[in-house]
């Protein structure tokens, strides 16, 4: 057993240990992944819900380890935040997601996680602009994506990146909305564009009356009178996709309409809308 610090005893037990030494080595071979080239992205289309057309794409990591094989974000961008390697992964990220960008009709969006270590990190400006001069996108076409907890304990500074970033163009994406502890309190003060909600609010809907069918129309009206564009995370049947239509809500991702796709799976959806 070991004391925390605070008076209280943590019992280690050999699956803790066995979980610290795996990441451990995850944070030593994530040094090497840029430059072996284990990053990869996919692409999740985000639809009109409406329409039901693709009017863009999420960019989602993902890393291919040559012995542990294809590893989540849920695993291993923790432990970037904390070595600092997401500035250097975040900028990779960019630039590969607007070269994909590049490749589709310049009418769609790419969007893009960024984390709370590069939103105050200097470089992000640069990163994005370059982004676009190399690839020859209009910063209109890019979405950030930041979560509440992103915007924690740096208000000051990532109120500036955000704003110099909305006068090139991007637009401000607040994800994971209504999971936070403020969320409408960061409405207030930060400058979004768009607000994703999070998927928990579709996970057990039972009927249309339910109180999370409640608050996602709800989260629909407030996006009407803040103007902002609200997009539903998560939508997996039929019956998500009425209720979000229902609330208004413009835009709609989720295994619905297809999961996270290569990038020529992506291009090929693409090919068969514009075939129809
Ligand atoms: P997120 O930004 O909230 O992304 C949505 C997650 O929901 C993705 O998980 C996506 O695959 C998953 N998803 C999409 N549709 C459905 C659905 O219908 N049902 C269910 N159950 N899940 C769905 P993923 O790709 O594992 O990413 C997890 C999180 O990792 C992301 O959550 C994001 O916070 C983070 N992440 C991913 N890529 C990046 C990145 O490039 N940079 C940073 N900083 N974070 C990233
Ligand atoms: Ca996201
Ligand atoms: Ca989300
Ligand atoms: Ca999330």
């Amino acid at each position: 057993a070991k004391a925390d610090g605070r008076g209280h005893f943590r019992v280690f037990t050999p699956s803790m240990r066995d979980e610290l030494l795996r990441r451990k080595k995850l944070m030593n071979a994530l040094r090497l992944a840029i430059v072996h080239d284990e990053l990869f992205l996919l692409f999740q289309p985000i639809v009109d819900t409406t329409t039901g057309k693709t009017r863009g794409f999420e960019a989602l990591l993902r890393w291919r380890h040559p012995e542990l094989g294809t590893i989540p974000p849920s695993e291993f961008i923790d432990l970037a935040e904390l070595s600092g390697q997401i500035v250097a992964i975040g900028a990779w990220v960019i630039d590969q997601a607007c070269r994909e960008a590049a490749s589709w009709p310049s009418d769609l969006f790419i969007s893009f996680n960024v984390s709370a270590r590069q939103l105050t990190d200097n470089a992000l400006i640069a990163c994005v602009a370059k982004a676009a001069a190399t690839h020859g996108i209009a910063c209109e076409r890019m979405v950030v994506e930041i979560t509440e907890s992103t915007l924690i304990d740096n208000d000051a500074a990532a109120l500036s990146v955000l704003h110099e970033l909305q006068a090139m163009g991007c637009s401000i994406a607040l994800d994971d909305f209504g999971t936070g502890y403020a969320s409408l309190s960061y409405l207030q003060r930060f400058p979004f564009d768009k607000l994703k909600i999070d998927q928990s609010f579709l996970r057990k809907l039972d009927g249309e009356n339910c109180d999370d069918a409640k608050i996602v129309r709800a989260i629909g009206e407030l996006g009407r009178q803040m103007a902002l564009t609200i997009v539903s995370e998560g939508v997996e049947t039929p019956e998500q996709l009425a209720l979000v239509r229902s609330a208004r809500c413009a835009l709609a991702q989720g295994y619905l309409f297809d999961r996270p796709l290569s990038p020529k799976a992506a291009r090929d959806r693409l090919r068969q809308e514009g075939a129809t």
